[in-house]
């Protein structure tokens, strides 16, 4: 494969090897014969769906979701054989593609149903199906039975559509209080009864379901996103994990200008950092338009095995660090991650943020290329 070359030391380091084990992990912890649908949504929550995506499928996921028709169609264009599931609503112009492409689509109205069998004549490509029934999430699904009964006889009765699953997504999995969630697994386990005929795979549980709850609600299938990653989904999940999570994802630069500053010379825009010393500064090539926002000023980065904080206002393309001494240019900063014993993780950001770790990564922008260990 042709590597495509970058001159700016900025880059998101994605340890593969993490993720596959992590998979791995979640492969022994489940029922035999439950089934691994790796959540590769967002470009894979910001690490790159098309190699995570191999990951995942090498370590033992058999399946792949994503959010949108054009995420799917991604994926499809590099992998011809697994299963895609789009877990998000689809227009009814997707669904010819879809049926094209192998991609199976998620519906919860027997409206759709019916306008996308217009859609798609060709007979010899299937449209594959999930019904999705809202148990309290509140976001998409069939909510009554009603609904529920008339989707699955519209299904039955368009020409070339097959019903393949059934699921539901839990809104308060990750949290201790269980009562919310029963009567969401209750109220799906119901609406899975009413089915005159069971469909292929009936799923459920995301990551913080599926390693914490209880092990019927793994049906056919989990739906494992934040914790291939190596990321926990709160840290409620976090004090019960049956195994230990690797992280993934790394955000590193280098120092591209080191200078000394006299005592009450000054730092950025707003000349807001005033050196109360002489000190050292240096400049790393990263800003806000990567994702290392407004927000994150203050923040630390490791150089040399040490925490150093970033000064000033952060720039669009750069910021700047109070460092102990002098530094070479090109030595390594890590802004997330690993170094010797130190080590910023995506959890202080998302503190540091007032956010869920989940959208850590994910903000970090398609400038950073991705690199692959
Ligand atoms: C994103 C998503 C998941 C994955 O959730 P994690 O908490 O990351 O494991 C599962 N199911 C649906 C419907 C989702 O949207």
């Amino acid at each position: 494969m042709k590597i495509k070359q970058y001159f700016r030391p900025t880059k998101a380091i994605i340890d593969l090897q993490a993720i596959k084990q992590n998979v791995i992990n979640l492969k022994k912890h489940l029922q035999p014969n439950v089934q691994i649908i790796a959540v590769v949504k967002a470009n894979a929550y910001g690490h790159g769906d098309l190699a995570v995506a191999d990951a995942a499928l090498k370590a033992g996921a058999t399946m792949l979701a994503v959010a949108t028709p054009d995420e799917a169609l991604h994926i499809r264009a590099h992998f011809s054989e697994p299963d895609i599931l789009v877990l998000g609503s689809s227009p009814v112009s997707f669904a010819p593609y879809a049926a094209q492409q192998r991609i199976t689509l998620t519906v919860f109205s027997s409206e759709w149903v019916n306008e996308a069998d217009e859609y798609v004549t060709n007979e010899e490509n299937f449209l594959r199906l999930h019904i999705k029934v809202d148990s309290g999430m509140g976001r998409l699904g069939v909510r009554t039975e009603e609904e529920l009964l008339n989707l699955y006889h519209g299904i039955h009765a368009a020409k070339n559509f097959q019903l393949d699953g059934i699921f539901t997504h839990f809104a308060t999995a990750d949290d201790e209080d269980n009562e919310y969630f029963e009567s969401q697994a209750q109220f799906f386990e119901r609406f899975v009864s009413l089915l005159p005929e069971k469909p292929r795979l009936v799923h459920a549980s995301n990551t913080a379901s599926s390693l914490i709850k209880d092990e019927r609600l793994q049906f056919d299938a989990v739906r494992y996103g934040i914790s291939m990653y190596g990321l926990s989904p709160s840290p409620y999940v976090k004090g019960l994990l049956p195994f230990a999570l690797s992280p993934a994802f790394s955000l590193e630069s280098e120092l591209v200008h080191v200078k000394q500053l006299k005592a009450g010379e000054s730092v950025g825009y707003g000349a807001t950092f005033v050196a109360p010393t002489d000190m050292w500064v240096g400049t790393i090539p990263i800003g806000y338009a990567d994702g290392v926002i407004r927000k994150l000023g203050g923040q630390e980065v490791l150089i040399d095995g040490q925490r150093m904080p970033l000064i000033g206002r952060i720039c669009m393309d750069q910021c700047m660090v109070a460092l102990p001494k002098t530094y070479a240019i090109g030595e390594r900063v890590t802004l997330l991650g690993r170094q010797e014993q130190a080590e910023i993780s995506v959890d202080e950001w998302a503190n540091k943020l007032q956010t869920i770790n989940y959208e850590v990564p994910c903000i970090i922008t398609a400038r950073v290329p991705r690199i692959y260990i």
